[in-house]
């Protein structure tokens, strides 16, 4: 297989297109048609065997994930995506890779009708680089600079799925032979599945526009990713611990601690946390509810830096150096 069969390989399986594609894959850049009135919307992210996902990924997952984290990123700017390009590194013209790792992103490709334009093959370590492109209305992108003191936080779904299923895995060893870390892993589909296929949340990013102030994805974990919107809204947010959203599957699986661990520090959860005017949660369950999806009232902005984390009485919670044993009770 040379590097042509392998593009071609690729452009057969991510085949959605799109009036919009002046110039698709073949020519020495695309060419794409912006809607006027609209601002282009752009990120990437990379994905390095060994330091993003473990040696001996499924393949079909690993096209999936890299598409799922930019759409995500495309997602909490509450832009809607339309085009992607994939550079993509191999150690070897394996085609039974490249048909997988095909086969994964057209897959979440094609529910968001995404195009794939152009991009980059090359020799080398495994690694993954997807770069997705999207529009918002001129002047409507939610950034993580507007939250402003009074607002609530919100955080949609779940947390700590990802990086339960992360723990699992670490804990047993990718190929334990040990028939009941086998049956406790099996029995834990969601959790892998939130970790292999994580969901975009591209509809509530696009139902978001004009009712949050400030968004942000969840992909380093809760405290880290809020933090970002703090220091960028230029004040604090305060957390309330116990209504932190976890899934039944995780406390089926983890103790309290664990789980409240694993949601507030833990990655890959690719949810959206977002501020907006407390008195509009009403308009956000409705607008929300039409996305398919629910968020939780997490907590608050207030003056000042950082985020705090309270217990159930109001009690502050330290958590300098985040870990496990903070959030015993
Ligand atoms: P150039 O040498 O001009 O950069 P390439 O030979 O790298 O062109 O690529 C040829 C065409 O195939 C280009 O349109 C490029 O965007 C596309 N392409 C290359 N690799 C990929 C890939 N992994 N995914 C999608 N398109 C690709
Ligand atoms: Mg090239």
């Amino acid at each position: 297989m040379t590097e042509f069969d392998l593009i071609e390989a690729l452009r057969a399986r991510v085949n959605l297109r799109r009036d919009d594609v002046a110039l698709g894959i073949g020519d020495d850049a695309a060419v794409l048609d912006v809607p006027p009135g609209t601002q282009l919307v752009a990120c990437t992210d990379t994905m390095v065997e060994g330091v993003h996902f473990l040696e001996g990924t499924d393949a079909a997952d690993l096209g999936w994930k890299s598409l799922a984290v930019n759409l995500s990123d495309l997602a909490a700017m509450g832009a809607e995506p339309a085009w992607a390009l994939l550079a993509l590194t191999l150690p070897e013209a394996d085609s039974k890779f490249v048909e997988g790792f095909g086969q994964g992103f057209a897959e979440l490709a094609a529910r968001h009708r995404v195009a794939l334009v152009g991009g980059d093959t090359t020799q080398g370590p495994l690694s993954v680089t997807v770069t997705a492109l999207g529009t918002v209305l001129r002047g409507t992108a939610l950034t993580r600079g507007g939250a402003r003191i009074g607002d609530a936080v919100f955080v949609t779904g779940t947390l700590g799925d990802g990086a339960g299923a992360l723990h699992l895995i670490r804990d047993s060893g990718p190929g334990t032979r040990d028939p009941d870390k086998q049956a406790a892993l099996r029995s834990q589909s969601t959790l892998f599945q939130r970790m292999h296929r994580p969901e975009p949340r591209v509809a509530v990013g696009l139902a978001l526009r004009g009712i949050a102030s400030a968004c942000i994805d969840v992909s380093d974990g809760l405290l880290a990713d809020l933090g970002h919107v703090c220091t960028a809204s230029g004040v604090a947010a305060e957390l309330d611990l116990d209504a932190v959203p976890v899934s039944a599957e995780l406390r089926a699986q983890f103790d309290g601690a664990a789980c409240l661990e694993f949601a507030m520090t833990g990655g890959d959860d690719y949810e959206l946390c977002f501020t907006a005017p407390a008195e509009r949660e009403s308009a956000i369950a409705a607008a929300l509810a039409q996305a398919g999806c629910h968020a939780t009232r997490i907590g608050r902005i207030v003056a000042g830096a950082g985020v705090r984390v309270l217990d159930a009485n109001g009690g502050r919670i330290d958590t300098p150096n985040v870990g496990w044993e903070h959030f015993s009770r």
